[in-house]
């Protein structure tokens, strides 16, 4: 038998709106649609810049972080709005609450874009387009907006793929297509790679997917330093990189509830001994650790408890699972208890992740 024919492959959908800020404005006032519309800073004065252009405006060159002195130049009669972001973010919040019908495993990278890991959906759809075929269109039906996905067996690649077919584009890209779309891929396109690193390897002979294949890898980190790497595994259409769920919205564990009520503390340990391993294999599935680990236990009468240990770093191993729990157990007074149900779970993952992000978020809003 070939190997290849047990390969699991992750399911990742990529999903973002379309000209969003732009889109909530045109659709909360009639008079804004069909229209070149600039979300953004005021053309007057110093300083204002394009958030978001709406495709009408686009057509004349204005893009978004351009400043709206110049959107003006370009197309005189665009209409400018101030944004709302207490509103972008109420329609965000909806957006999300449609992903999590699918999966908890959701990743915001903005408010306007998320990754979904949805290789174990929970209304068990199975097919990834078809998930990213139903949220598009509950987000049509519910927000009145349009969204982009991109569905790929990785990030890199769902995210490339949902800018292909832009606006209200649905862009599948297999296993098998990855490493011909990669080979014929420009570098600038290559999500990561800015203007400086493109020009950059453009003069080095490298325009595409294909030269940069061609490279070793301690060729590509010597060039380019420690990306080198990532950059030599992109092309082969490798990335490892999880979905990572922001922290306060995710938690992973299992829990297991017993024929009988536990009372002796081996039992008990033999039990979470099992529940560590559960655990653990689902975080080795999707790649996570986190930084605190939590106990619940429930007893005969019903009452239940949770305790929880932090840690300054990320963990994620079997032992350290198995012995923070059996630890909160005893700390928890196990004397005279009969226990029915026990539960180990991590949260807090990606903080530092997360943390990056947020930063970004405060800079942009910093510009109007
Ligand atoms: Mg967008």
């Amino acid at each position: 038998m070939d190997n290849e024919t047990t390969t699991t492959y992750r399911k990742i959908i990529h999903i973002d709106m379309d000209a969003f800020y732009a889109s909530v404005e045109q659709r909360d006032n009639p008079e804004l649609r069909g229209k070149p519309l600039v979300v953004g800073g005021p053309p007057e004065g110093r300083g204002g810049v394009v958030a978001t252009a709406s495709y009408e405006a686009r057509k004349f060159g204005i893009r978004s972080a351009m400043p709206s002195k110049k959107a003006l130049q370009l197309c005189p009669h665009a209409l400018f709005v101030r944004p709302r972001f207490a509103v972008y973010k109420e329609v965000s919040q909806k957006i999300r609450e449609i992903f999590s019908r699918y999966t908890d495993l959701i990743e915001p990278l903005s408010l306007d874009e998320a990754y979904l890991d949805v290789t174990d959906d929970k209304l068990n759809v199975g097919s990834a387009i078809e998930i990213a075929k139903q949220i598009k269109q509950a987000i049509k039906d519910e927000l009145q907006l349009t969204a982009s996905a991109g569905v790929s067996v990785n990030k890199f690649v769902a995210k490339i793929a949902s800018d292909i077919n832009k606006p209200d584009g649905l862009k599948f890209i297999g296993p098998s297509a990855i490493e011909a779309f990669m080979e014929q891929l420009p570098v600038e396109k290559f999500h990561g790679v800015g203007k400086v690193t493109a020009d950059k390897m453009k003069k080095m002979g490298l325009h595409t997917g294909a030269d940069l294949k061609k490279l070793t890898q301690d060729e590509l980190t010597g060039r380019f330093g420690k990306v080198g790497k990532f950059y030599y595994q992109i092309v082969r259409g490798v990335d490892e990189r999880a979905v990572q769920p922001h922290r306060e919205t995710k938690s992973m564990g299992a829990e297991d509830t017993f024929a009988y009520d536990l009372t002796t503390v081996e039992e008990m340990n033999d039990e979470l001994d099992k529940i560590a391993q559960a655990v653990y294999n689902r975080l080795l599935k999707y790649n996570l650790k986190g930084r605190t680990i939590t106990l619940k236990i429930k007893y005969h009468d019903f009452r239940q408890i949770t305790r929880n240990q932090s840690f300054p770093f990320p963990v994620g191993d079997l032992e350290t699972i198995g012995n923070t729990a059996k630890q909160l157990l005893l700390a928890s007074g196990i004397d005279d208890k009969r226990i029915r149900l026990l539960g180990i779970s991590l949260s807090n993952f990606g903080e530092a992740a997360v943390k990056v992000k947020g930063d970004e978020v405060s800079e942009q809003l910093k510009l109007f």
